[in-house]
């Protein structure tokens, strides 16, 4: 819809939008209106080319965008229908819980065993823990590849399926070689469109599931939603959208917390919203108040770091992590709200 700055277009500005148009396959048809006349594009108005000659125009005010640039993501896509299934939980159908350290220690392999145990014993679904860790201090742990060894021992001794971060395509080969069914972009590499790339290209044919969380700096939801886009374009539907906090941060508080936009995703896409709460309030004792929200907000599951014993782990664990017990108690809390919410909603 092509907006002008004045209240109509002269004879000459309409022939320009017209013949810009049409190099796109598309037409002007005027909406008039009392005071004003707008003008709609008819045909397929996605092209960012166009859209950017249309805008730079200077007698054109905004163009507003009616079809949806994410085709595949958006609610209205033929794929609204399709459902992902992990640790034995369809999404949208029951409450899935992501739970484990944010770190595995390679030199304390015994610490991550036992949190499987604990996390699978609190009610968790799926087991995560970082291999590799984008760490903002280059002089820290950066992680191991040998740790992918003990996150599959954890997972074949609980039966749990796990998550784990992926930044580059080596690690992202190890990854899917080592049979990780869902590989998490994290929140520094949600903008990095050729590694969205690669992973797209790499789980085309596979069941592997993305877990993409927010970028730190990400504008609009439709900028989230459209870095989802990357990696369906290539074919596997299984992406679950993760809010976990933007800067700048609230005083206090790690990040901005954002689990209040999971209404707003699902407006516009099918996608199932999984919110971190660790890393949006970075803080053990304020987690469960913010995974209690995220689910009150309509959120389909929860990933949430926790060790057995947090002042043993490295990376966020220390700060951030719940103990097993505290886990399990914001497990049943979240799946009583989640429970409500769904009768509520029925
Ligand atoms: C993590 O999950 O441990 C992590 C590093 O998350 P984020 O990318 O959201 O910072
Ligand atoms: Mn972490």
């Amino acid at each position: 819809m092509i907006l002008p700055k004045s209240n109509r277009l002269t004879p000459e500005q309409i022939a320009e939008v017209t013949t810009i148009v049409s190099e796109f396959g598309c037409s002007i048809q005027p909406i008039v209106g009392a005071v004003r006349t707008i003008y709609a594009i008819v045909g397929d108005e996605r092209d960012e080319l166009m859209i950017n000659r249309l805008e730079g125009l200077d007698y054109v005010e905004r163009i507003d965008r009616i079809q949806s640039p994410f085709k595949l993501m958006d609610r209205r896509s033929d794929l609204a229908s399709h459902r992902i299934t992990i640790g034995g939980v369809t999404l949208g159908e029951e409450l899935v819980v992501i739970a484990g350290q944010c770190t595995i220690d390679p030199k304390n392999p015994n610490y991550f065993l036992e949190t499987a145990a604990a996390v699978k014993e609190a009610g968790a679904h799926v087991l995560r823990g970082g291999v590799w860790k984008p760490r903002t201090n280059p002089y820290t742990f950066q992680g191991d590849s040998k740790s992918i060894e003990i996150l599959m021992e954890a997972s074949r001794i609980t039966g749990l399926p796990v998550d784990t971060e992926v930044m580059d395509e080596e690690q992202l080969k190890v990854a899917l070689g080592a049979g990780v069914q869902m590989l998490q972009v994290g929140a520094r590499n949600a903008l990095n469109y050729s590694l969205l790339r690669s992973i797209g290209r790499a789980v085309a044919k596979r069941g592997t599931i993305v877990l993409l969380k927010r970028s730190l700096h990400m504008g609009s939801l439709s900028e989230f939603i459209s870095a989802a886009e990357y990696v369906a374009a290539f074919g596997n539907p299984n992406i679950v959208l993760c809010p976990r906090g933007t800067a700048p941060a609230l005083d206090g508080y790690r990040n901005q917390p954002d689990e209040s936009i999971t209404p707003l995703l699902k407006e516009k896409t099918w996608a199932p919203v999984v919110v971190d709460p660790s890393h949006s309030v970075g803080r053990a004792s304020y987690v469960p108040a913010c995974a209690l929200a995220a689910v009150a907000y309509g959120a389909d599951g929860l990933l949430i770091e926790a060790h057995v014993e947090p002042s043993h782990g490295i990376g966020d664990d220390p700060k951030q992590a719940l103990t097993p017990a505290v886990l399990a108690e914001t497990v049943a809390q979240a799946k009583q709200i989640w429970s409500l919410r769904h009768r509520a909603v029925a």
